[in-house]
């Protein structure tokens, strides 16, 4: 059983207890966006594992 965790790392305020990497701006979105969607598409052709789930987070703004 494995599971997937993305991060949308786009916050309205920095926490100080976090410890994931974040921004408080959008100048980044869409070259975040698009590493994800790439990342995404590059784990899609390997299918050596099974993923049962796939949990989103982080605080996107957008
Ligand atoms: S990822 Fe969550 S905990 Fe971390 S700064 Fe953003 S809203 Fe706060």
């Amino acid at each position: 059983m494995s599971g997937i965790y993305i991060h949308i790392p786009f916050c309205r305020q920095a926490c100080n207890y976090c410890n994931f990497h974040f921004a408080t701006s959008l100048l980044k979105k869409d070259a975040m966006l698009a590493a994800i969607n790439k990342e995404i598409a590059l784990a899609a052709g390997d299918n050596s594992w099974l993923v049962n789930t796939i949990y989103f987070g982080g605080t996107p703004v957008f």
